[in-house]
């Protein structure tokens, strides 16, 4: 009986699954894959496959390269419908999907905006308040409409420019995750910078152990133990600009075209990244009531916002 026991226990860790990590530069970020697999070359598989993928996502939907699908959009004649890739449909139809539920505080048509601050953010300079309406006009989710049925999208008003740099990552960890699942690796967790995406726990825990910065000050971290859901942090904490004393964060308030500049940070718990990414988004828009009173009605999501302490204090 000792023996047989002994012999079973023994034959489990021969055949017991390893941990596997892989990292990659994507999307202004490093992608980290740590998967649970029965072999090396299982795993190195299932990885290179998710991280074309993702390079196939940033290839089609970035906002930096120039002659994206998604960039070369603006250049299309607007009121038409423009036949675009299946991928590219599924993300802007995800995307707006978000921008809907949030009443619009994540908004993929905000590229105007955002282009006009990432260059005030290198000048160190306020925009012209004129470039600031004139975006605004080009700006707005209900400019965007999709059909399924011809895969087609239509941009309603000129100038517009479409930015997903708000779901992309997110999007891409789904995808990524996607991917592990088709090739039988469950226990797989994808890291997109503040985006987390995660399928089953590792072998023999409650769950994937996730840093998360504890908001309001960049100097502590708190762990949550998550599994099968995502996580999400967005914030002004790397990304803020500041312009005559004021700091702007590189989240656009929809409302005012302008940077947010209140201290923002939100951490949203959900089942797919793609959701916590915008919903992260969306939450720092939004001010803590209404951020709250979303998440509610969203199944399967939390927020975590920060503590109106040390909030104060920053
Ligand atoms: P990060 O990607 O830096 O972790 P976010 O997920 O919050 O942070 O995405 C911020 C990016 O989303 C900005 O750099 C910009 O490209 C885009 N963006 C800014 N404001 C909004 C908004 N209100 N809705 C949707 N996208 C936005
Ligand atoms: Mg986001």
């Amino acid at each position: 009986m000792r023996i047989l026991l002994t012999w079973l226990v023994f034959s489990h860790l021969l055949h017991a699954d390893e941990r596997y990590e892989f990292e990659r530069p994507l999307m202004g970020t490093l992608f980290r894959i740590q998967t649970y697999a029965p072999s090396q070359e299982v795993a190195q598989k299932a990885s290179m496959a998710a991280f074309a993928e993702a390079e196939a996502i940033n290839e089609v939907a970035s906002d930096y390269i120039a002659d994206s699908e998604l960039l070369q959009l603006s250049k299309k004649p607007t009121h038409q419908p423009i036949v675009v890739s299946m991928r590219l449909f599924c993300l802007l139809e995800q995307a707006r999907h978000m921008a809907v539920l949030t009443d619009g505080a994540f908004d993929p048509t905000l590229g105007p905006l955002t282009k006009i601050w990432r260059e005030s953010r290198r000048r160190q300079k306020m925009p012209a308040a004129e470039m600031i309406q004139q975006a605004r006009e080009s700006s707005g989710y209900r400019l965007l409409a999709l059909d399924a049925s011809k895969r087609t999208i239509t941009l309603k008003a000129s100038g517009m420019r479409l930015d997903l740099g708000g779901i992309a990552k997110g999007q891409a960890a789904d995808a990524m995750l996607a991917i592990f699942f088709q090739h039988q690796l469950r226990r797989t967790s994808i890291t997109a910078g503040g985006d987390v995406r995660m399928g089953d726990p590792p072998p023999g825990q409650k769950g994937w152990t996730i840093g998360v910065r504890a908001l309001g000050n960049d100097m502590e971290e708190t762990t949550l133990t998550l599994s099968d859901c995502a996580v999400s942090t967005s914030g002004d904490l790397q990304q803020a600009v500041k312009i005559d004393g004021v700091r702007y964060a590189h989240i656009i308030d929809p409302q005012t075209g302008l940077g947010l500049s209140r201290p923002v940070a939100a951490t949203v718990i959900a089942p797919t990244a793609a959701q916590s990414d915008a919903l992260a988004t969306a939450c720092c828009v939004l001010m803590p009531e209404q951020a709250r009173a979303l998440i509610c009605k969203i199944p399967g999501c939390t927020l975590r916002l920060p503590d109106p302490a040390t909030e104060s204090g920053r």
